[in-house]
């Protein structure tokens, strides 16, 4: 085999932050410990180099959501460890899960009894305590099919942790209400949100994910959660440009003086969608090149008055501060991460 050569982008990834935010989020859980929600190939940063990083720091359960996610992270911490958000729709998922080991979380009656058909055995259950997604209706929770089942985790999962809203107690007490109805080894409701409305939230074990991985979902962990991905990529080519010229499909930026720019291997195929036309400011070292124009499939073309000493080859720094990129772009945190495309080394 011919070795690829070396990528035009590559995702670095604080590891040393990853651990720190885990560690962060597990002391914020107080009694409770923390988990790791790495579904979405570990919200888009590579779930190979995330799972190992975590499991290091202490993080003992993981959730994923499909059940074809579960072969890349049981190659990394043990089948025990993982639970299946999305749960067992047939047959082939209930054996999947009986062969490597992992727990389906059941999310109705229908998926209990399927369970239960299949053979059972440990488990997890989700309750819907008012988001009105997956989970068992509090309603359903005096159903026979429960009774015996080997419940590992009870979940529920809140609709608005990230508002300062009354709805949070609601969810609260329906949850309370549904762990004094189901006995399960251990109660689990807060996500990074969650952990941030505090210690009545935590119950036995909460599941972070976005705080992982440097977004802040909630003011309160602002000042406690460090970045932890660094987007970057080659300047493909420079070139000096006169007053006058436009730059990129339909001259979105036109030239007031002459110029020295920098075309990016960088496109909205990479996950930098359109929206951050004329709003990114790249970066080489201390020196802020910002976009011009339009974001093609592939490229970008910044501004390289500030660096002077940029030639093709360079590495150039995407903004990727995650609360920051969000203001900019109108897209959420949670986005930012898991679009970030396939060409990225991770
Ligand atoms: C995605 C998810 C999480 C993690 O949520 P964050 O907001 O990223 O912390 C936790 N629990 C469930 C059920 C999820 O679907």
């Amino acid at each position: 085999m011919i070795p690829l050569p070396p990528p035009a982008l590559r995702l670095r990834l604080d590891k040393e932050a990853l651990a720190a935010n885990w560690r962060t989020l597990d002391r914020l859980s107080g009694a409770a410990q923390a988990g790791a929600a790495v579904k979405a190939d570990a919200y888009g940063l590579g779930v190979a180099h995330v799972a190992p990083a975590l499991a290091a720091a202490g993080a003992r359960d993981f959730f994923v959501a499909h059940w074809s996610e579960v072969p890349d992270l049981i190659a990394h911490v043990p089948s025990a460890q993982v639970a299946v958000l999305h749960g067992p729709m047939n047959d082939a998922d209930c054996a999947f899960a009986r062969a490597t080991g992992v727990r389906p979380v059941l999310n109705s009656i229908d998926q209990v009894a399927r369970w239960r058909e299949s053979g059972g055995g440990a488990c997890d259950v989700m309750v819907d305590t008012g988001i009105n997604r997956l989970g068992l209706s509090m309603a359903s929770l005096g159903d026979p099919a429960l009774a015996g089942l080997e419940i590992e985790t009870l979940l529920s999962h809140l609709a608005k942790a990230d508002e300062d809203s009354a709805f949070n107690e609601v969810q609260l007490t329906r949850f309370r209400a549904a762990c004094d109805q189901t006995p399960a080894r251990r109660r689990s409701l807060a996500a990074s949100a969650g952990i941030a409305l505090g210690s009545d939230y935590a119950f036995d074990l909460t599941r972070p994910g976005l705080a992982l991985y440097g977004g802040v979902p909630h003011p309160a962990l602002v000042d406690a959660i460090r970045p932890v991905a660094y987007p970057e990529a080659e300047v493909l080519q420079t070139r000096e440009i006169a007053a006058g010229e436009g730059v990129g499909y339909n001259h979105a930026f036109v030239a007031d003086r002459a110029m020295r720019v920098g075309v990016v291997s960088l496109g909205y195929a990479d996950g930098f969608l359109r929206c951050w036309g004329g709003r990114a400011v790249l970066r080489h070292s201390d020196a802020k090149l910002p976009m011009l124009g339009k974001v093609s499939m592939d490229m970008i073309v910044v501004d390289l008055t500030a660096a002077p000493d940029v030639r093709a080859g360079d590495w150039v720094a995407v903004p990727y501060d995650l609360p920051q990129a969000s203001q900019a772009t109108g897209l959420t945190q949670y986005e930012l991460l898991t679009t970030l495309g396939r060409r990225f080394q991770r």
